[in-house]
């Protein structure tokens, strides 16, 4: 089998190689990818740097038409990089092709803000003195991607740091290598000069670590767990780092007594299961007032029952498998714990063989949860979720903002009053309303507040804030 190698200083290198297994089929191997050492990784980091100065100041064009191209790639492979993303990772396909689609409209949208480059011209408060402010490239920027989003994560994070002339290293999840190392191939092909972008492949502990304690990084962005999280944050004060952080969530979806059922529940369904509740933005606390609790868990639990769990790549499949054993064993063990706790099974709870061997996990609905057990205050990242019973509105707002996360918080009610109240009231990034708390669009800020995110907004025209620092010029005239 060859090796898919990491791109270093513009060249493929890498004898040592691990095995992308699928989830959907564990005798199925993806491929073998390159995991990078702590050489590998300074290696990158000084390609990185000695790429700077010339790619900081190319001219805006030629980083339009790299992106534009690699982003026109991408659209035209959607098919072929969807399976290997659904392979990989084990979303079902059309949810794999839809996120190589934003993949694509990222790189879309990021070649036309290339062009939209400005700043801003103002008087200064002593006569004959002009002010520009403007943005300059950053630096280094290290990239540290999780496995949930394969593609698209990698994507709204690269598209921005080349767009706005910076130069990258870029460490993605061990467990699923083939997108990254695709989209760095579309890339590589589409003209970017040696070293611009770095490819290192590898452990979180060797390559991840060797990027937190290099001084010459100027900023990562990470998304991942709050643990590493941490790691990236305290190493970055150290050596005066930007960093942009986005890390767990407990997202709550309220429902309230006027609410649409059926809106409810496909919200609820959607947010809770779908992508195998492997999203950051997965609701797992339903929270639901009482005089619609009993029709709502008796409608969900409906819907359970028509839900497919299979072979991500199987026509009818509404979930994968979860994403590999590790994982597996957290969902399963959160599933006894809530048990233990008292919260009432109201479905699933079970593995499920299927005709390949894979992670199949039935989704899982407790009820009679409170808000202070463990399955309602740690994120489980599965197909698990809880219903939590509350009295009206007011409890159940309470309830949402009590929690250490803060990154997506929908709810359910055809009262223009409560619709408002929440959109200001819940202490989340994003708000949903009469929609699922996960699906936001390529082109609007993503993040969250509390222990969610730190540092400043990614995707849209936000995204600049990070990958660029002001600049502040006065000329005497
Ligand atoms: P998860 O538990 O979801 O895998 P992690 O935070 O462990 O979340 O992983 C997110 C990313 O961080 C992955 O690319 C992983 O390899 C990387 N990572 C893990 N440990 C470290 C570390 N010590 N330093 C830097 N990156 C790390």
């Amino acid at each position: 089998m060859t090796i898919y190698q990491n791109l270093i200083a513009g060249e493929w290198t890498g004898a040592d190689a691990v095995e992308n297994i699928n989830p959907s089929d564990t005798k199925e191997v993806v491929g073998l990818y390159a995991s990078g050492s702590a050489a590998d990784t300074r290696n990158a980091i000084a390609a990185a740097k000695a790429a700077f100065p010339a790619w900081s100041h190319s001219g805006i064009w030629e980083r339009h038409v790299i992106l534009k191209k690699a982003g026109d790639e991408i659209m035209a492979r959607k098919d072929e990089l969807g399976a290997l993303l659904a392979r990989e990772e084990g979303k079902t396909l059309p949810e794999a092709i839809g996120e190589t689609i934003r993949a694509s409209q990222i790189f879309e949208f990021f070649a036309g803000e290339a062009l939209r480059l400005a700043g801003e011209v103002v008087p200064s408060v002593r006569p004959n003195i002009g002010v520009e402010i403007t943005r300059e490239p950053l630096g280094v920027i290290g990239i540290i991607t999780p496995w949930n989003f394969p593609i698209a994560i990698p994507a709204w994070k690269i598209a921005p740091a080349l767009c706005y002339g910076n130069t990258i290293v870029f460490k993605p999840a061990e467990l699923v290598p083939g997108c990254s190392w695709a989209i760095v191939d579309i890339l590589n092909r589409a003209g970017l000069p040696k070293g611009v972008l770095n490819l290192v492949m590898g452990k979180g502990s060797i390559v991840g670590q060797t990027m937190l304690d290099s001084p010459d990084l100027a900023g990562i962005t990470f998304t991942g767990s709050v643990g590493t999280g941490k790691r990236v944050a305290v190493s970055s004060i150290e050596h005066n780092r930007k960093i942009q952080l986005e890390m767990g969530g407990k997202n709550p979806m309220v429902i309230l007594d006027d609410a649409d059922l059926s809106v409810a529940v496909e919200a609820a369904a959607n947010s809770a299961f779908f992508s195998t509740g492997q999203r950051c933005t997965a609701s797992s606390r339903l929270i639901v007032t009482e005089g619609i609790h009993d029709r709502f868990v008796a409608a969900m639990t409906e819907k359970l029952k028509t839900l497919n769990v299979d072979h991500a790549l199987k026509t009818g499949t509404h979930i994968g498998p979860v994403v590999d054993e590790r994982q597996l064993k957290t969902d399963t063990d959160y599933i006894e714990i809530g048990k233990n706790e008292g919260a009432k099974l109201a479905f699933g709870g079970e593995l499920i063989a299927r005709d390949t061997p894979g992670f199949y996990l039935q989704p899982t609905l407790f009820t009679e949860a409170t808000n202070q057990m463990r399955i309602s205050r740690e994120e489980i990242f599965g197909p698990v979720a809880s219903v939590i019973r509350v009295k009206d509105y007011e409890e159940a707002l309470a309830v949402a903002n009590d929690t250490p996360f803060g990154l997506s918080s929908g709810i359910a009610t055809t009262s223009l009053k409560h619709a408002t109240h929440f959109k200001r009231n819940a202490e989340a990034g994003m708000v949903m309303v009469n929609l699922p708390t996960a699906g936001v669009d390529f082109h609007v800020p993503f993040g969250g507040r509390k222990g969610s995110s730190y540092g400043s907004r990614e995707q849209g025209k936000y995204a600049a804030e990070f990958f660029t620092t002001v600049k502040t010029a006065y000329t005497l005239a």
